[in-house]
């Protein structure tokens, strides 16, 4: 069995038990369907966290004129190349041009143009002396110059940042605040970008109140639905907000229709196991075509992929998420989190991972699973990461994970002992 063919398809009726898959199989699986989304021109200040799909060429220098680096004097080098600080030279500033200004007088050797920073050094000049290395004389009709000046001293030549006509960036490029600031500095208004995607995010289930009301007999308050609207908006996506939808399934087909309408991906929690009111499950395995995933993991093991028909032939990926919340998290950074980047054209994916040294024992059962267990990583004096347990690894005991920024790769077995080495994926650094 390989392939396709390894992962369980749905049925409208429940108790569907699939062969368990390794991690690499489904996350191959969910990859292969979720390509780049198409591009569009995007203007350049809307484009940071935006992937480029076409090269940028600069269509202009920058600078675009020869301009100073100092506040100081627009001079002629060779006409003070010797002057010190004991044979200072003495000449007269035959005016005066600021950052946005210009000057028509060209300047001979042997006078001076006082210039700010940023001013277009004037015709005749070929060098600057900063003010630091000058006396102002005869309130400032005259100048003395204390330094030795070379040719080219402090001028910004024309396109020394940027030439016209060169490759700015190739497409792939991530746009970055100082990759957009370039863009702006090329007068590249409009470039052209993979779309951001937007994903629809929805919580199921009967007991989920988020409403703020006095919780009756059997309720509990949601937490999936606004973490994972986080996590979408943190991997780059634009998140829509679908709030909690009751285990009914003609109002979850509704809202999952009116979903796909609108956005690139949906992303659901809870209802893709085998309790008798997963309607999600029941739903999707309807109108969809759905994949329901056993995956040797642990926590995170059930897991649902599939794409759902939308309006103009667009077919749209659905991430179906366990309800337990360290479940949701753990199959989010390790199924959807890489498919929505690599849907948003981002040439990595993946978080970083790390051998780090495992300063606390990550003891755990032989299952036959790979466990992902959450860990807080942070820099040792031997400049390696090191990771301690964040505690309760509940699937249900979102607290202490909550405060992971790192989740450890423990293979099956009896885990690794205290000073053993791990893989950590770092969920953020510093
Ligand atoms: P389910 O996958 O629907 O069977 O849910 C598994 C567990 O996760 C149950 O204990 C649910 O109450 C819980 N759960 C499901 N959705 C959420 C949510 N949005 N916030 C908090 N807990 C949830
Ligand atoms: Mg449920």
């Amino acid at each position: 069995m390989g392939g396709r063919e390894r992962l369980v398809h749905a049925h409208a009726s429940h108790g569907t038990v699939g062969v368990v898959i390794a991690l690499d199989e489904a996350r191959e699986f969910v990859m292969s369907q979720c390509p780049a989304l198409a591009a569009g021109g995007v203007a350049c200040r809307a484009a940071v966290g935006l992937v480029l799909a076409a090269p940028v060429v600069a269509a202009e220098d920058v600078p675009p004129f020869a301009n100073s680096a100092v506040d100081g004097y627009a001079v002629v080098a060779s006409s003070i190349a010797a002057a010190s600080t004991s044979t200072p030279v003495e000449m007269p500033v035959v005016g005066e041009v600021a950052a946005g200004g210009h000057t028509d007088r060209v300047l001979k050797p042997g006078e001076a143009i006082r210039i700010m920073t940023g001013a277009p050094v004037p015709a005749g000049a070929d060098a600057v002396v900063m003010v630091e290395q000058t006396e102002r004389l005869e309130g400032g009709a005259r100048v003395k110059v204390f330094g030795s000046v070379k040719l080219g001293d402090a001028v910004r030549g024309v396109g020394e940042d940027v030439r016209a006509g060169t490759t700015l960036y190739p497409a792939g490029t991530l746009v970055t605040p100082a990759v957009a600031g370039v863009l702006a500095s090329v007068n590249a208004e409009i470039v052209q970008a993979v779309a951001r995607p937007r994903v629809a995010v929805l919580s199921t289930g009967d007991e989920l109140v988020a409403d703020g009301s006095p919780l009756e007999p059997g309720q509990i308050r949601e937490s999936n639905l606004t973490m994972l609207l986080g996590l979408v908006a943190e991997a780059g996506c634009t998140a829509v907000d679908l709030g909690i939808v009751a285990d009914d399934e003609a109002l979850l087909e509704s809202v999952l229709r009116d979903a796909v309408a609108t956005c690139d991906a949906v992303v659901t929690s809870g209802g893709v196991s085998m309790g008798d009111y997963d309607v999600v499950k029941a739903v999707l395995g309807r109108i969809a075509d759905m994949s329901w995933m056993q995956i040797a993991i642990k926590p995170a093991k059930p897991f649902a992929f599939g794409l759902l028909d939308a309006p103009s032939a667009r077919r749209v990926p659905v991430f179906g998420l366990p309800g337990n919340p360290v479940s949701a998290l753990v199959s989010f950074e390790l199924l959807t989190r890489p498919a929505l980047r690599q849907m948003a054209g981002h040439k990595s994916v993946d978080r970083p991972v790390v051998e780090a040294v495992s300063d606390d024992g990550l003891r755990r059962r032989s299952d036959g699973k790979l466990h992902f267990m959450r860990v807080f990583a942070s820099f040792g004096d031997d400049g390696r990461v090191h990771v301690t347990s964040v505690g309760a690894q509940g699937s249900h005991q979102l607290a202490a994970s909550s405060l992971a920024n790192a989740i450890a790769e423990v293979p099956d077995g009896d885990g690794v002992p205290a000073g053993g080495p791990v893989r950590v994926m770092l969920l953020s650094v510093g």
